[in-house]
């Protein structure tokens, strides 16, 4: 069935223009008409008056394991919130844990905004904890990068052998679906130089992304240079892994040299500006590296260290925490946030550029922008940036799919899985020994 949105300001975010009209999307999920027109016969009719119409969020970096960890890490440094909180939870997840807290999480994001994301799948415990991510981000049906995380160093780490088999097993489930599996080396200095050789070559073979945390903390460049003399980007350098599929969470403590070493060799940041605020890790130089030409896109970072997946109240902390970095009012404006979430996002996860024209795939939000948070409205890229937040979402479009219709995400009793989940959270806390 055609879907018909009808008249709500479009934003082209590649372009940062802005018109009223109404968008048609076809039975094939991509954009048929945009403009002023009646709707065609039989078609889903989305009122989006007062809303901005745009490319969904691009969510380029989460956990959504950590669903159920919400709030238990607050007011704890980097270090103590792993080894208190999410390491110990994490062992002690169920595989229906692992897939509750993950649907939980996924049915968060749409509902703020994103049509796409990237999942640092941390969950490693064994293949049915692995299998259980995949299965709800499968089931869900959002376009999903699939990082499997890996550490080869430390008590009880895997084998490279193992490491490089498990990739290759999920790899294969995941073939022909809406998840695309890819590389995603977990805590650098737990990750041997042979397996970050090894397991690039495998992300080139493959084609896809090769996805780290890096330089998160000031403690952890300590720890790389404390290791092998070098700082995260020198190392990744050294290592001949920093190229254009190379993605840097993070990416906070970074030198000048480093800087410089991200752009030749074309990485793309991905920036968690909560996530750094929430754990008190630092302020990445964003700015300095956007005017340069680095590619960043933005992350929620799971909701362990967020506490949420609001990637609309992401934006506004992007763009302040810009301005402070920079002690510069002008560092970013709400149109190169925008286009970091969307554009920046989309190409992160390998998806088509967010063009709002004819042909181009439906990946779109419908955001209420005249309320009284937001109006009146005299930019709408500000409005969005500056005032709208996830609770704003009125209607989500995939393809030719509404994932969310007035405010309610479609085919899933959302009350129920929330109950589920609280029963199955506290339960975990219980066997973790975490009250
Ligand atoms: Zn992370």
């Amino acid at each position: 069935m055609p879907i018909w949105i009808r008249g709500g300001t479009l934003l082209d975010v590649l372009n940062g223009t802005f018109s009223e009209g109404d968008v048609l999307i076809g039975d094939d999920g991509r954009i048929a008409a945009l403009g002023t027109f009646p709707p065609p016969e039989g078609a889903l009719i989305l009122e989006a008056r007062g809303c901005a119409v745009l490319h969904g969020l691009v969510n380029a970096h989460t956990h959504l394991s950590q669903t159920f960890m919400r709030g238990l890490g607050d007011d704890k440094k980097l270090i103590d919130w792993l080894k208190m909180v999410v390491w110990r939870l994490q062992a002690a997840m169920t595989p229906e844990d692992v897939y509750l807290a993950t649907l939980l999480g996924l049915v968060e994001n749409v509902g703020c905004g994103v049509v796409a994301l990237t999942e640092h799948h941390k969950m490693v415990n064994s293949p049915a904890h692995s299998d259980a991510a995949l299965r709800a981000y499968r089931e869900f049906g959002l376009p999903t990068l699939f990082a499997y995380g890996w550490n080869d160093l430390g008590e009880g780490a895997p084998s490279l052998d193992a490491i490089i088999a498990e990739m290759e097993r999920l790899r294969a489930a995941a073939d022909g679906t809406n998840v695309r599996v890819c590389v995603g080396p977990m805590v650098p200095w737990r990750c041997s130089d042979a397996a970050m050789g090894r397991t690039f070559a495998l992300a080139e073979a493959w084609d896809v992304p090769f996805h780290l945390h890096a330089a998160e903390t000031q403690d952890e460049v300590g720890l790389m240079i404390a290791r092998n003399g070098m700082r995260h980007i020198e190392w990744l350098a050294a290592l001949g892994v920093l190229s254009p599929r190379t993605q840097v969470v993070h990416g906070v403590w970074l030198s000048d040299d480093e800087m410089r070493l991200l752009q030749r060799g074309g990485a793309r940041l991905i920036h968690c500006p909560t996530s750094n605020m929430y754990l008190a890790s630092g302020m990445a130089r964003v700015a300095p590296l956007f005017w340069r030409g680095v590619p960043i896109a933005l992350g929620a970072d799971g909701s362990g260290s967020n506490n949420s997946q609001d990637m609309l109240e992401l934006l506004k902390i992007a763009a302040l925490l810009a301005k402070i970095e920079t002690m510069d009012a002008t560092a970013l404006a709400p149109r190169h946030i925008l286009q970091m979430a969307c554009a920046e996002g989309a190409a992160a996860v390998g998806l088509t550029p967010p063009e709002l024209a004819i042909g181009a795939q439906a990946r779109l939000i419908c955001v209420e922008i005249e309320t009284p948070r937001s109006a009146p409205v005299h930019d709408p890229f500000s409005a969005l940036v500056y005032n709208a937040n996830g609770g704003d979402v009125r209607h989500v479009i995939v393809g030719s799919r509404v994932m969310v219709k007035d405010r309610a995400v479609q085919g899933i009793d959302v009350a129920a899985l929330i109950q589920e989940c609280t029963r199955a959270a506290k339960a975990l806390l219980e066997r973790a020994g975490i009250s």
